[in-house]
């Protein structure tokens, strides 16, 4: 394979005394969709903002297209095509549909097309074309996750990182992001690192899979192999114990060893 479009290497990150991040590696190639999945607190989060310089990382470098980028202002990061959508969505209450998607497209250079990007985001999601003129905070969950996407998009990112796009909502909702998610991947390239607890749909929807614990890489590869493996299939998939009815992992189990 190429080279990666965007290679982590050793990434150590801490809130105060507590170590977050304890040494993750991982690359995302271009036009892929990654998905990172792991049970609450794995990390998960904490990886995406250091990655989008939310948060300094202690140790470890982060290299995207051929540039070191941690250390740098997360505005700068988002400028050169590094495009987080937080946890919990957090679109602009009080401004519309439409003014939340241009808000997406403030620190672009390029201005021309924008109009046309905003036919194409209304295209992909046609819930948010109903409601152009409807405050943001008005919108339903789904609605809000799909204005936050649309509107990381109008950056036209180059790698646009997600953060746990299902969380709160309904299982067909949550299929309906994805298969947008999909789309959007299909039809313009835009690399996609994704972070999951809900490993079955992240899994399905993804080409590349990390799974973390407790700050670690602990499986990689294929997501059509890990989907093999006897430990994902039990404690990601599996309708064992650690995983409701959702998708989610309602407990924690350690194990010593990946099968
Ligand atoms: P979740 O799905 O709950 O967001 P996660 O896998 O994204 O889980 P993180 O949110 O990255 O996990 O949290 C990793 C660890 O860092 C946890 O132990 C968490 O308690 C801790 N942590 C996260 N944010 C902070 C913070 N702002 N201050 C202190 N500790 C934090």
């Amino acid at each position: 394979m190429s080279e990666p479009l965007m290679s982590i290497r050793n990434i150590e990150t801490w809130y105060g005394p507590i170590n977050a991040i304890r040494g993750v590696s991982l690359d995302v190639h271009e036009g892929r969709i990654v998905a990172v999945l792991g049970a609450n607190g794995a990390g998960k989060s904490t990886l995406l903002r250091t990655i989008a310089g939310v948060i300094d990382p202690f140790k470890g470098s982060v290299v995207f297209d051929g540039q070191t980028i941690q250390g740098l202002d997360p505005d700068e990061i988002a400028r050169r095509g590094v495009v987080l959508v937080p946890e919990g969505r957090q679109v602009f209450p009080f401004l519309t549909v439409r003014e939340n998607l241009m808000m997406g497209a403030v620190a672009r250079r390029d201005k021309a097309g924008l109009n046309d990007d905003l036919e194409q985001i209304f295209d992909w999601f046609p819930r948010l074309r109903e409601r152009t003129g409807q405050n943001g905070g008005l919108l339903s969950g789904g609605e809000q996750q799909m204005l936050a996407i649309g509107r990381a998009l109008m950056s036209r990112p180059r790698v646009l990182l997600l953060d746990e796009p299902s969380l709160g909502l309904s299982p067909l909702i949550t299929k309906d992001i994805f298969s947008i998610i999909g789309r959007v991947n299909a039809e313009t390239k835009t690399t996609i690192l994704v972070v999951e607890q809900n490993a079955a749909i992240a899994l399905k929807n993804a080409q590349d899979a990390y799974i973390m614990e407790l700050g670690r890489i602990v499986a990689a590869g294929l997501s059509e192999e890990l989907m093999q493996k006897q430990d994902v299939k039990e404690f990601y998939l599996g309708t064992g114990a650690t995983t409701g009815a959702d998708g989610r992992m309602q407990r924690w189990k350690r194990r010593k060893t990946w099968r």
